[in-house]
């Protein structure tokens, strides 16, 4: 018998490539495309490059001129903190901000792994003059293990009071609502497109106009100084087809809250021992990090992966093993630090496949 297909629930990690990316890609294939030759050729692909920085600010809510392209949103957030001496962050980043930085103020989270705004206020009072310029506050948007939103606006206000720059990591948001970066007050942004169904290995860092940025590389000045190598024309390209094709798909993610809800709550129904992480606060629509039993999350995403559907530990490294989720800990977890896993829906998920999901959880 055929194996069933699989249901696929781990697009915080990374999502599948949308149609629409893979097409414009396909399009590009084959001709000779760097956007620095002024050849015809090269006249082309630095439309298509710019073409996709337009989708990308359109998404984003910033502009064009703000977007340098990167590597993906590690290498984003290592830039942004590469201009500064001193970052003050949260207790719940990713860790290409935690390790990026090499002096570092950490705030911590309450249970629902919100920033404490009280204690950031007063380590933000206390800095003194001369240090201001050469500190950045870093907090990310949406967290990729509970999906929960920090009260950024709040992050914003502090920050500006104080004179201090500050920089948003928004890899998890993007595309999750219409983002306003020039609204936001916010300085720096970092952003991945295999997040929203582009490829990987690319991504952008917003910068506000005229502020001050370093290149982590040196070489052909490309991006304007700003990130030195040939841009990755076809990851640029995707990116900025996923960015269109998410800014019309929006919808998509605000009904997956009350599906990622009813999932929630059929499992509280069902069985007596789930626990939700971040469930009282705003969370992304398409993320939620429970513990299931005294199971460990290596076992259970091995058991999810067996009934057919891919799901991931809430605290996987790169190496794919499992380790006390930081997220987690800094959230008063206990135990449950290393059994959480986290089910994240995507672009193609339906709501038919939540509850697919639920059968299968309850049958466990
Ligand atoms: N920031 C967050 C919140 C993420 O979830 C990720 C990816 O997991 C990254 C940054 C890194 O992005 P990339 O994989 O494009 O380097």
């Amino acid at each position: 018998m055929a194996r069933q297909p699989q249901l696929y629930f781990d697009n915080n990690a990374t999502a599948p490539l949308r149609p629409e990316a893979i097409a414009a890609m396909q399009a590009m294939m084959g001709p000779p495309a760097n956007p620095s030759s002024v050849h015809g050729y090269g006249r082309a692909a630095r439309m298509a490059v710019e073409q996709a920085r337009a989708d990308v600010a359109m998404l984003a809510g910033c502009r064009s001129a703000d977007i340098v392209f990167a590597s993906g949103g590690t290498e984003a957030n290592n830039l942004a903190l590469s201009v500064f001496d001193h970052v003050i962050t949260s207790a719940v980043e990713h860790d290409s901000v935690r390790r990026a930085a090499s002096d570092a103020t950490v705030i911590g989270v309450d249970s629902n792994g919100l920033i404490d705004l009280s204690h950031l206020g007063q380590v933000l009072g206390d800095l003194p003059d001369d240090r201001r310029q050469r500190t950045l506050v870093s907090v990310m948007y949406a967290n990729n293990e509970t999906g929960v939103i920090q009260p950024i606006d709040e992050v914003v206000r502090l920050a500006r009071d104080a004179g201090v720059a500050v920089h948003s990591d928004m890899v998890q948001m993007l595309g999750k609502q219409h983002l306003d970066f020039a609204a936001s007050g916010l300085d720096y942004a970092s952003l991945s497109a295999h997040k929203i169904g582009g490829p990987t290995g690319v991504g952008a860092l917003l910068v506000r106009p005229g502020l001050r940025m370093t290149s982590l590389l040196s070489g052909g000045g490309q991006e304007q100084g700003r990130r030195s190598g040939t841009e990755n024309v076809l990851g640029i390209v995707g990116f900025g087809a996923a960015a269109k094709a998410a800014f019309d798909d929006v919808a998509h993610f605000h009904a997956m809250a009350a599906w990622r809800d009813r999932l929630e709550m059929r499992l509280i129904k069902g069985r007596n021992d789930v626990r939700l992480f971040g469930a009282g606060v705003s969370r992304i629509g398409n993320t939620s990090c429970l513990a299931l039993n005294e199971k460990s999350a290596e076992t259970l995403v091995m058991a999810f992966d067996l009934a057919g559907a891919a799901i991931s530990a809430g605290s996987a490294c790169s190496s794919g093993k499992v380790h006390e989720s930081h997220v987690l800990k800094a959230m008063n977890a206990g135990e449950d630090a290393s059994r959480a896993i986290r089910i994240s829906g995507g672009w193609n998920t339906r709501e038919s496949d939540f509850e697919r999901l639920a059968e299968l959880v309850l049958g466990l």
